[in-house]
């Protein structure tokens, strides 16, 4: 590698004192020549000898001064040549210097723009350092924005609004970004086709394009201050500097871009995406947070796991986008409802969480969950109609680590987390919107449940599925008019199961329309025989809301009777009021096809759910079964001799019935004091234990007789 070399010059100071020499010199030999002459032409006779004429020497002495004339010219044109050479030299230095001095700063405010990568400071850097290498009174940056607009993003002065936007090709940075060449612009003068832009604008101003790897990304512009007038030197050098910029700027907008994109990465792995809801881990995060703020404080925090009644059935029929628009609905009811510092999550499917804050009782939970009930009691409207929907909620209460000794409180947000789902299961099991607060005893419960759930699938393949007839009897005579078909399960461990042990649990893992085909199947194969001896015998089959949204079911049902041979007129199916609410239109259709097959209707469990008498009037029903909870009520209304609610509804339920010619049956008639007081007010049918007790087909033949 070749090294740096150094060699000397001469100075203009040197060659300045040659010069003075050579005249020192020159005046000297004048001197002596003058002098010479003068002497010889006083003393000639003296001093010269004979053969010298004056004549000779005057011509010598012109000789001399000719010779010397011409050295100290000769010198002098050497002397004047080194001279311009050395001043040509030292306007070379001075301007490689000046370069230098230029290449220096560009270096510099390319490394300060390329100090930082956040977007906003590689900006401010560009335009302070485009400011104090060119000297400029204002800078301004126009960043590009879509394909053809630029935005002025920054500026460092006053001249430039912020914000202000133009189109590429127009106005002098349009044209700037759209032609890609810089441009000069002093006074009025004309460059490039560009003018000064208003009277009041700077005396001289330059624009570059910021371009890399061949992007556009914006536009510098940079005004002088008063004095200044940039030169093409000036447009060179800004241009070069826009290089730098555009690399700066480059870097900076993928380094925000990459930003951006691992700031959404994060936002949705803490987010659901169809409701913007946190999601699981975000939520158990702030629950943790909530506790260990409380480890302070006395107040505690309630954690609602909430959880959508029958979700399942607006996806299978209304498809899963109205279902969608369902729980985007919600979850913007349960925001809307809960206090700014609680928090509402989605877990998946039809699942939330709320995380109520601060909280003193557990009846403050408990409002917490009935503001969510108000929200839930306005129809959510979608793919053009109302959807009406309930939930069941679990509610678990977490203290501080301090409270945490008794071991029913917990400290761990998924501790507490799974107290509440265990309340859910709870309240799930009681029904459809129901609430339930946790408590340690429930464990042992849903555990029960777990297995029994996990036994129950295959039940009926392995034929541990068996039906049981409770007589229906004439109260005033006693006799049996009928039965009501209950299902009842042979579990291989705890023995036969009652319907009420398990059908909810059936119901929920959607194993109920399977059971009530067996049930239907297996009664009519059974009673036939008998209901061929007894024209009048009813038999009442109990019908899930699962199976009356089966469109199939009235072809299904019909084969049952052709296989049987069981006259339809025998079989009364029995439909809870909610069931038969249940998407309105379609089930009033499946109700009166099952109507027009010649089987009866009757309205299960009334005066429970929804109670409304008028229910009675719009569904095709032939019978009504009063709830035990009312005929148990008459047993206490006679026992403290109050008038009693249940009296007073049954009065109402049979006059209603009868008018409506009616048969009305009392469920579940324990005592002789029911039987009796049921006969006085006019009802003539029941069914309870008092009577006879469900029994497997042998006993109710045996009891037939
Ligand atoms: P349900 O239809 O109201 O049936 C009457 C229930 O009350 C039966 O309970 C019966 O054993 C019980 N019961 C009858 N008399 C008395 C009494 O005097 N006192 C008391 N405390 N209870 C009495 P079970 O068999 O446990 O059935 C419970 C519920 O399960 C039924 O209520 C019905 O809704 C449902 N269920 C039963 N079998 C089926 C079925 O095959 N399919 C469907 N979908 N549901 C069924
Ligand atoms: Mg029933
Ligand atoms: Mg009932």
């Amino acid at each position: 590698m070749a090294g740096l070399r150094s060699f000397d010059t001469p100075n203009l100071e040197a060659i300045e004192r040659r010069r003075f020499q050579l005249w020192l010199v020159s005046l000297l030999l004048l001197v002596v020549v003058a002098s010479a002459v003068i002497l010889l032409t006083a003393f000639q006779s003296v001093i010269l000898p004979s053969w010298l004429t004056p004549r000779w020497v005057q011509i010598s002495l012109m000789g001399m001064i000719i010779l010397f004339c011409a050295y100290a010219i000769e010198k002098e044109i050497q002397l004047g040549r080194l001279t311009r050479v050395l001043i040509d030299e030292r306007v070379l230095t001075a301007s490689l210097t000046s370069r230098i001095y230029e290449v220096q700063s560009l270096l510099e405010a390319g490394k300060a723009i390329n100090l930082d990568l956040n977007l906003e400071e590689v900006v401010s850097t560009i335009l302070s350092c485009a400011r104090e290498l060119l000297d400029g009174h204002d800078c301004s940056i126009q960043l590009c924005y879509g394909d053809d607009e630029l935005r002025t993003v920054n500026i460092a002065g006053q001249s430039a609004a912020a914000g202000a936007r133009m189109k590429i090709g127009q106005g002098i940075a349009g044209r700037v970004a759209e032609t890609r060449e810089p441009v000069l612009i002093n006074g009025q003068v004309e460059h490039k086709g560009f003018r000064k832009p208003t009277p009041a604008a700077p005396n001289s101003a330059m624009s570059v394009h910021l371009v890399h790897r061949n992007v556009l990304l914006g536009v510098l512009n940079v005004n002088a201050r008063d004095h200044r007038i940039y030169t093409e030197h000036d447009l060179r050098a800004f241009g070069i500097f826009g290089e730098q910029a555009a690399i700066a700027l480059a870097n900076a907008q993928l380094y925000e871009a990459q930003r951006l994109t691992a700031s959404q990465t994060t936002y949705r792995a803490l987010h659901d995406g169809l409701t913007g809801l946190p999601n699981r881990a975000l939520f158990l995060d702030r629950v943790d947070h909530a506790l260990s703020r409380r480890r302070e404080a006395s107040e505690r925090v309630a954690l609602l796991f909430v959880d959508l009644d029958d979700f399942k059935r607006i996806n299978d029929s209304l498809g899963h986008l109205a279902g969608d628009a369902v729980i985007a609905a919600f979850a913007e009811r349960l925001r809307a409802g809960i206090r700014a510092a609680d928090t509402v999550a989605r877990f998946g499917g039809d699942e939330f969480a709320v995380l109520v804050d601060g909280i003193s009782s557990d009846a403050e939970a408990r409002r917490a969950a009935d503001r969510i009930y108000s929200e839930l009691s306005r129809p959510i409207a979608v793919a053009d109609r109302e959807v009406r929907i309930g939930a069941s909620i679990g509610i678990a209460i977490g203290a501080g680590a301090s409270e945490d000794d008794d071991g029913g409180e917990n400290s761990g947000s998924s501790e507490l987390l799974r107290n509440a789902d265990t309340a859910l299961h709870v309240a799930k099991s009681l029904g459809k919107n129901q609430v339930t607060v946790f408590e340690p005893s429930m464990r042992a419960e849903v555990l029960r449940r777990f297995d029994l759930e996990s036994d129950l699938d295959g039940a009926l393949d392995r034929l541990e599925v068996t039906v049981h007839y409770q007589p229906i009897h004439q109260l005033s005579t006693r006799e049996i008019v009928g039965v009501e078909a209950l299902v009842r399960w042979n579990h291989p461990r705890r023995g036969l199961l009652a319907a009420g042990a398990w059908v909810p649990l059936a119901e929920q893992i959607g194993l109920l329309p399977a059971i009530d085909r067996f049930v239907l199947a297996e009664t009519c194969r059974t009673l036939a025989p008998l209901l061929r001896e007894r024209s009048d015998f009813s038999v009442n089959i109990n019908l899930s809301p699962a199976r009356l949204q089966d469109p199939s079911i009235t072809s299904e049902v019909q084969k049952v009777l052709d296989a049987s041979g069981v006259d339809p007129s025998h079989l009364v199916f029995e439909i809870t009021e909610s069931a038969m609410l249940r998407d309105g239109e379609s089930t009033a259709r499946r109700l009166n096809a099952i109507r027009s097959l010649g089987i009866r209707l009757a309205l299960d469990d009334f005066g429970t759910g929804y109670s409304s008498l008028s229910h009675l009037r719009r569904f095709p029903v032939d019978t009504v079964k009063i709830d035990r909870t009312f005929v148990e009520e008459l047993n206490h209304a006679q026992n403290n001799g109050s008038g009693g609610h249940g009296r007073t509804l049954i009065e109402a339920i049979l006059r209603l019935g009868h008018g409506l010619n009616l048969a009305v049956i009392a469920e579940g008639i324990e005592s002789e004091q029911q039987a009796s007081s049921l006969v006085d007010l006019g009802c003539d049918l029941g069914q309870g234990y008092l009577l006879a007790r469900p029994m497997p087909i042998e006993d109710l033949r045996s009891l037939l007789g």
